[in-house]
């Protein structure tokens, strides 16, 4: 994931009349036809990315069924990772919803559209003929459009939301172009001749050097106090001023179960008992420039009593949460974001963890 400087939130009341502008402005009318249907994108559930005062993205959704369809999808600011913000927002609503399909439909034309979400882990299912033509009637949609293409066809993408694949695990050609401007030189010959083979292995063309920037061990915890979860701030970056669970990187020769009683004694000065194991998810942590890739692992622990003390500069705040309530738009990491409302989802009855 690429932390920017930006956040997103639900959309709220005070922001339909921004959508309504914002939609007439960039869909031609307020509202947008697909697949015949006519959609109201004020009336919808949705995130908006803001940046500073400012918003700077939009996305709507419908949710039927086990499906959430992304209705319309607005970056203000293009590549300024807005869209995939969006994206990763309603992707942990559809997960909080338990949908098993994301989807959406987009013009032939739209090579950006199919770009972008090609390589966030969509792919094509559906070709809706001439589906342009019903729009036409609605409202005035030019004949040709992006780079000459004559505009008449939707393109269905999908991404299936079960099992544990999805895009975490897809190499980010983001991160590996940032990666290429901090790894210049070869460590052992000095000369600037090197290349990233995949995404870890360093290879020095000059003297044959091969440096393996191996994924590194991460802990989180997601700590029970009521059947409610506790909860971060973040006081730090990467991901300042967002939610996170507990926990940290594990040290050279520990195990992870201390690393996180450790992480969890020097962050909210609790002394934990017992750690049970729940599972992992990969993460890509960024800092000072350094890409990590890492697979955290989520450990569970019952606690009494909410910590009186804390470590400032990690921590900006404690919250306390019911299940239900957890933000999850509003979380640091990718792997966070994707294990916790699994593990919410998994948990029987609403009762304890
Ligand atoms: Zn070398």
């Amino acid at each position: 994931m690429i932390l920017s400087d930006f956040f997103v939130r639900p959309v709220d009341a005070n922001d339909r009349e921004w959508i309504a502008r914002l939609i007439t402005e960039r869909w031609g009318a307020e509202f947008i036809v697909a697949h015949h249907q006519v959609y109201h994108c004020g009336n919808l559930p949705g995130f908006v990315a803001v940046r500073g005062q400012e918003r700077a993205g939009l996305l709507t959704y419908k949710i039927v069924g086990d499906e959430c369809e992304v209705v319309s999808l607005d970056s203000l600011e293009p590549c300024g990772g807005i869209g995939t913000g969006l994206m990763d927002a309603v992707r942990a609503a559809a997960l909080k919803s338990k949908c098993k399909r994301l989807w959406l439909v987009t013009t032939n034309d739209n090579m950006n559209a199919l770009r972008f979400y090609q390589k966030r882990g969509f792919t094509l299912v559906k070709v809706n003929r001439n589906a342009i033509e019903s729009a036409r009637k609605l409202k005035p949609v030019p004949l040709i459009g992006s780079d000459g293409i004559p505009l008449q066809d939707e393109i269905e993408l999908e991404m299936t939301l079960d099992g544990a694949s999805e895009q975490s695990r897809r190499p980010d050609t983001a991160v590996v172009e940032r990666r290429r401007d901090v790894f210049k030189y070869c460590p052992s010959c000095g000369k600037a001749d090197i290349s990233f083979a995949g995404l870890k292995e360093l290879r020095c063309r000059s003297c044959s050097f091969t440096y393996f920037h191996n994924v590194a061990t991460a802990v989180a915890a997601i700590l029970e106090l009521d059947g409610r979860i506790v909860l971060i701030r973040r006081g730090r970056e990467p991901g300042k001023g967002k939610l996170d669970l507990p926990g940290g990187f594990a040290e050279p020769q520990e195990k992870a179960e201390e690393a996180i009683k450790r992480e969890v004694m020097e962050e909210l000065k609790l002394d934990l008992k017992a750690v049970e194991y729940l599972g992992s998810w990969p993460n890509v942590y960024e800092y000072e420039g350094v890409v990590y890739q890492t697979c955290d692992l989520y450990f569970h622990s019952k606690i009494d009593a909410l910590p009186t003390d804390c470590d400032k500069e990690e921590v900006a705040e404690l919250l306390v949460m019911a299940p239900a309530e957890v933000p999850f738009d509003q979380i640091a990491f990718q792997s966070t974001r994707m294990f916790l409302p699994r593990f919410i989802a998994a948990w029987p009855g609403q009762r304890a963890l």
